[in-house]
């Protein structure tokens, strides 16, 4: 028996961490692991609005990896160590700092409805806001204030949090450029990764056309959730448009996770 590989455990018999909207957390195969599982389930308004799109979770789980490999691969730290499976990939267990990050570069969504700034506005700088990570009060947003008063985070973590939102976009619009696509806006996590006595503030979560707002340079469509937020339609089609681009995803790869399904006569 080789003892450097971690033995396969069947699905059903992994301990469920934590579930999600749209992931499932399970105890990794190592001590300090998990295994972040993506599910087809859409949800909007604090999931008041629910649907199933059958191969979103696979189509999130590849552009989630590709981006954070870019990420790791220029230094940013995140939680990400690899991919799986079709659905799933080992992750470093963090401590996830209970606020949401969004960063954006133009006008859309909350934002443009809260100041009354039309949708497409270019900002005059990139953009961070802090919402507070909790479901019964909706996300309310909160200021630096707030999370240090209320003890979620340290001055020093948001320091880091806003130096890791700032490289994260830089990075990201440059790629999504490349590929004629404009990063509007995104939402990202971020946890706390102890390593001995020591710890540093890491990207978590995902970041994946489910997080982040996209258009197409050219003809300003939607390739993000807000297909599905605003019944435009089309949203597994957007989805894998934005894997091909990426080079992700050959032409012919199917993005359901369940395979041919034999037909009985
Ligand atoms: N976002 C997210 N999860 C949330 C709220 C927002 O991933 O619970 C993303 C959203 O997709 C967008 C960015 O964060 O890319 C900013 O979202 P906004 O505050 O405009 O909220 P929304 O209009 O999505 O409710």
């Amino acid at each position: 028996m080789d003892f450097n590989k971690p033995r396969y455990t069947p699905m059903s018999r992994r301990r469920r961490i934590y579930e999600g909207k749209a992931k499932v957390l399970y105890e990794g195969p190592e001590p300090g692991t998990l295994i972040q599982h993506f599910k087809d389930d859409a949800t909007a308004f604090n999931a008041k609005k629910h649907e199933v799109i059958e191969g979103k979770g696979v189509l999130n789980n590849r552009i989630s990896e590709y981006l954070f490999q870019r990420l790791n691969d220029i230094g940013v730290p995140t939680h990400f160590i690899r991919r799986l499976n079709m659905r799933e990939q080992l992750i470093r267990e963090v401590e996830i700092i209970p606020l949401s990050v969004a960063v954006r570069n133009v006008a859309a969504g909350s934002l443009a409805k809260r100041l009354g700034i039309e949708e497409g506005t270019q900002l005059p700088r990139s953009i961070i806001e802090f919402y507070y990570k909790n479901d019964q009060l909706s996300h309310p947003m909160v200021s630096e204030e707030h999370i240090t008063a209320f003890g979620w985070a340290t001055p020093q973590e948001i320091d880091d949090i806003m130096a890791l939102a700032i490289r994260v976009n830089d990075f990201l619009c440059g790629l999504f450029l490349g590929v004629g696509i404009r990063l509007v806006d995104f939402k990202m996590e971020c946890g706390r990764l102890w390593e001995n006595d020591l710890m540093r503030v890491v990207v978590a979560d995902e970041i994946s056309p489910d997080s982040c707002r996209l258009w197409d340079i050219k003809s300003n469509d939607k390739l993000d959730k807000d297909r599905f937020r605003r019944d435009l339609g089309g949203l597994l089609e957007a989805y894998t448009d934005v894997a091909k681009r990426l080079g992700i995803m050959s032409e012919n790869e199917r993005p359901q996770g369940t395979g041919p399904v034999l037909v009985k006569g």
